[in-house]
């Protein structure tokens, strides 16, 4: 079985990609177990060398994978170089822990008590479509680093970087079958990673509603998870801030990507007095935005992802909610949507609730910080947001307010490989990279040895 991917900005067939069965990823999943003892059991010196020459195997890549993603994506091609750099950095950053698994010593009566970190086995890592390499790393990465081996199944759409890093783990020298990628659909790869015993842990990232059936899934063999799901990410301007500054930036925090990001900031909460003077702002810088060919690197905006993804969008652009004003977008093939800007009358339009996931942002007015906070926490989710304030002390309580994992101050920070990076309530479980994401690919294992006769 197999299927052919559609290049977005054109519109032309591409690459025919196959579609694994179960059979044939249950013997992947084996040739893992077989391939991760062998990982092990090498030195940690070594191990460390091998993530750090496929590091630079990545860096010497980094234009081919960087086009890749234009082609199979439509990410922007200035955007897909930050991507594959992101990747190096990713394991440049866990070649380091391979030599850095450090247990404790814990004082006891009668003896010595030590603890390990053991690799936990074969890990199967589920990517979604919109950041298909970086987040592919966060998962392959740490935990390769800590001792694992991966099965990694890519999303349907946008598989091609993905199936490159394995070709160039392979030639970096790592044991065959270490670092799998297996294509197909998820109801069927990625629904056996969780059925699969082998499989001690799956790293999901997609939507909520899938994340839900993994974990449940996951729950009858008390298989590890961890899961990075989706986001409705509040923009706060208090009147105290740089408004035209914070109108500016705007843009960038929720229509990166054309808005296919689960950080992407899709609801701008603007103090009531400060609104008219943001909305003019932010026109003009809306305006601005170049939305068209990939391959350019002045190109700000490219494509949606796939046809049947445009259409999901454009549902949430209709009568019922008011449009403040839109950008441009070209016309001709390629899934094309212009950025668009909603003014709900209601704080419960759906445009304030669901993840759209595109380029389509609501912009409501607040009245002070206690309805602000309020405001930012009247989702179901709790990934990442903004805080636009001149005053720090306002700055720190907002932020402290605020029930999500990931936030910035007058700035709109995107992830960052060595700070953790997660989500509160239903936008996921667990933390990836940083200092400790390593761990989250470990059992503690802890030795007691008496030292008296007595213990
Ligand atoms: P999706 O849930 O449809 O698919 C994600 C992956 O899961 C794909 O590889 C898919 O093939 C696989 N899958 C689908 N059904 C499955 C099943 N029954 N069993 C196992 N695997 C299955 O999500 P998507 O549309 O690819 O991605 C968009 C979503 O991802 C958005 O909700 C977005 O917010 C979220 N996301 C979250 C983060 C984060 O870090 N929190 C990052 C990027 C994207």
């Amino acid at each position: 079985m197999s299927y052919t991917l559609i290049n977005p900005t054109t519109e032309e067939a591409m690459e025919t990609i196959p579609a694994l069965d179960i059979d044939q990823v249950d013997a992947a999943i084996e040739r893992a177990r077989v391939a991760q003892r062998e990982w092990a059991g090498l030195n940690p010196a070594d191990r460390a060398s091998l993530l750090r020459r496929f590091a630079d195997a990545v860096d010497a890549d980094r234009e081919n994978l960087a086009q890749l993603e234009v082609r199979n994506s439509g990410h922007p091609i200035g955007n897909a170089r930050w991507e594959a750099e992101h990747v190096r950095n990713v394991l440049e950053y866990y070649a380091a822990t391979p030599e850095r698994m450090f247990g404790r010593q814990i004082p006891v009566a009668g003896g010595l008590d030590v603890t390990f970190q053991e690799p936990l086995g074969v890990v199967g890592v589920i990517t979604p479509w919109n950041f298909p390499m970086t987040i592919a790393s966060w998962g392959f990465a740490p935990a390769l680093a800590s001792g694992n081996a991966v099965v990694l199944k890519p999303a349907e759409w946008t598989p091609l970087t993905s199936l490159r890093l394995a070709e160039l783990g392979l030639d970096s020298g790592l044991p065959e079958g270490l670092f799998q990628v297996l294509t197909g659909k998820g109801s069927v790869v990625g629904n056996r990673f969780v059925t699969n015993l082998t499989v001690r842990k799956v790293v999901f990232t997609g939507s909520t509603e899938v994340g839900k059936q993994i974990m449940s899934g996951c729950a009858d063999q008390v298989k590890r998870v961890t899961l990075e799901l989706g986001g409705k990410s509040a923009n706060i301007v208090f009147a105290d801030a740089d408004v035209e500054k914070a109108a500016l930036t705007a843009p960038s925090s929720v229509f990166d990507n054309s808005g296919q990001d689960c950080c992407a900031r899709s609801r701008i909460l603007v103090q009531r007095s400060v609104f008219d003077d943001f909305m003019q702002h932010f026109e003009k810088a809306v305006g601005a935005l170049t939305v068209g060919d990939p391959t350019q690197s002045t190109t700000d905006m490219g494509p949606l992802v796939s046809r049947q993804h445009h259409d999901a969008v454009s549902a949430y652009v209709d009568a019922k909610t008011p449009v403040a004003f839109r950008g441009s977008a070209p016309d001709g093939p390629g899934f094309w949507f212009a950025p668009t800007i909603l003014t709900p009358e209601s704080r419960t339009d759906r445009c304030m609730t669901e993840e759209i996931f595109g380029p389509v942002v609501a912009v409501v007015p607040f009245d002070d910080e206690a309805d602000a906070v309020a405001l930012a926490n009247a989702t179901e989710f709790g990934l990442s947001g903004s805080i636009w304030t001149r005053d720090i002390a306002r700055a720190l309580r907002v932020a402290r307010g605020v029930e999500s994992g990931n936030l910035s101050v007058n700035s709109h920070s995107s992830v960052r490989y060595n700070t953790p990076f997660g989500g509160f309530k239903q936008s996921g479980l667990g933390r990836e990279l940083g200092p400790d994401a390593h761990l989250a690919f470990t059992e503690t294992k802890n030795v007691f040895i008496p030292t008296t006769e007595k213990d």
